[in-house]
C-alpha cells in the first residue's frame, strides 16, 4: 500500500511540474497566436421553446498548430493570470461584430459574448468597447454581456458601477453560471440585470426525485418573481427540456439541441432546421 502512495507521488509532481511548463510555454504562444490568427469563434444557438433561436453564444477556440483545438477552459483562466485576456477579450469582440452583419442575416437577434471579470474591472473598458460598436457599425441592443456569478461576490461595488454604464448604453447583462457563485440573491435587485443562465450543473441533476430539482425550481421562481429572462445551460436530455418546461424555462442551450459551431455551419444548421 505504502508504495503505491509513493508511485501516486511521484505521479503527481511530475504531473504538477508538466502543467507548469505547458503554461509558461503557453504564455508566449498565446501571444503569437493571437499574430498568427489562431483563435476562432463558435457559436452555439439558444432557442425558445418553440425551437426557434433566439441568441447564440460566442465561444472561443484555439487553433494550435501542434496540439489542435485547445479549449478555453484550458487558457482563459492563464490569459487572465497574465493580463492577456485584455487583448484575447478585444479580439472576441472584434470578431464577434464582424461576424454580425451575417449573424443578422441569418434573423438571430443577440449575440452573447462572455466577460472576464479582468475586463470589467478596466475603467477604460466601456468606452473601449463603444469605439469598436462605432467602427463595425453594431448597436450594443444586439449584445448580451455574460459575467459569471463569481465576479460580484468579490467585487460587487466596482462590477456595479461599471455594469450600470454598459446597460446604461444599452448592452443586455447576463449572470452566467447562476447558482455556483455562493453569492447574496440581494444583488439580483441591485444590479441591472435582464437574463440569468442557470448553470449546468443543475440542469444536468433535474427530473423526478433528482438531488437539485428543488434548488433549480426555486431559481426558476425566483427569476419569475423578478421578470428575469431564464437560459437554461447544457440541457443534454429529453427529460431535462420538459422538467425545465414544465417549471416555466423558456430558454434552452445544451448538446440536445445544438452544439457550439463555426459561422459557416450556423447557416446551414438554420436551413436543415427549416426543413424538418
Ligand atoms: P460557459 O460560458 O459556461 O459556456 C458554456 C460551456 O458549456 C461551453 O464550453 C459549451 O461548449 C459547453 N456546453 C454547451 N452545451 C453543453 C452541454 O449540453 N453539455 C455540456 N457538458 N457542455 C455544454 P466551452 O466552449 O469549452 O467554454 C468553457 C468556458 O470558457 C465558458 O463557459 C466560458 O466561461 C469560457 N469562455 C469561452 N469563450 C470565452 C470568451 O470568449 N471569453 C471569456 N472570458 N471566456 C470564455
Ligand atoms: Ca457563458
Ligand atoms: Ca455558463
Ligand atoms: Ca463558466
Amino acid at each position: 500500500a505504502k508504495r503505491r502512495g509513493n508511485d501516486n507521488f511521484e505521479w503527481f509532481t511530475s504531473d504538477i511540474n508538466e502543467k507548469v511548463e505547458r503554461h509558461v510555454l503557453m504564455r508566449h504562444e498565446i501571444q503569437e497566436a493571437l499574430k498568427n490568427e489562431q483563435f476562432s469563434l463558435v457559436y452555439q444557438p439558444i432557442f425558445d421553446s418553440n425551437k426557434q433561436i433566439t441568441s447564440v453564444e460566442a465561444l472561443l477556440r484555439w487553433h494550435h498548430p501542434e496540439q489542435g483545438v485547445i479549449s478555453p477552459i484550458e487558457f482563459i483562466s492563464l490569459a487572465e493570470h497574465t493580463g492577456q485576456i485584455i487583448p484575447l477579450g478585444r479580439w472576441v469582440f472584434e470578431q464577434v461584430c464582424r461576424d454580425m452583419p451575417e449573424l443578422q442575416a441569418l434573423g438571430i437577434p443577440t449575440i452573447a459574448v462572455n466577460l472576464s471579470p479582468l475586463q470589467l474591472s478596466r475603467s477604460r473598458f466601456c468606452s473601449d468597447l463603444e469605439v469598436i460598436l462605432d467602427t463595425y457599425g453594431v448597436s450594443p441592443e444586439q449584445l448580451v454581456l455574460e459575467i459569471t456569478e463569481n465576479v460580484l461576490v468579490s467585487e460587487l461595488t466596482n462590477a456595479s458601477s461599471m455594469l450600470n454604464e454598459l446597460h446604461r448604453i444599452g448592452f443586455k447583462i447576463a449572470i452566467d453560471d447562476f447558482g455556483t457563485g455562493y453569492s447574496s440573491l440581494r444583488y439580483l435587485q441591485e444590479l441591472p440585470i435582464d437574463i440569468l443562465k442557470i448553470d449546468k450543473s443543475f440542469v444536468n441533476d433535474v427530473g423526478e426525485g433528482k438531488k437539485y430539482e428543488g434548488i433549480t425550481r426555486a431559481m426558476l421562481a425566483i427569476a419569475q418573481e423578478l421578470q428575469l429572462r431564464v437560459v437554461a445551460e447544457g440541457v443534454e436530455t429529453e427529460d431535462q427540456l420538459t422538467f425545465l418546461k414544465n417549471h416555466h424555462c423558456l430558454y434552452f442551450q445544451g448538446y440536445l439541441l445544438a452544439k457550439p459551431m463555426p459561422l459557416t455551419n450556423l447557416q446551414s444548421f438554420l436551413q436543415n432546421q427549416s426543413v424538418n
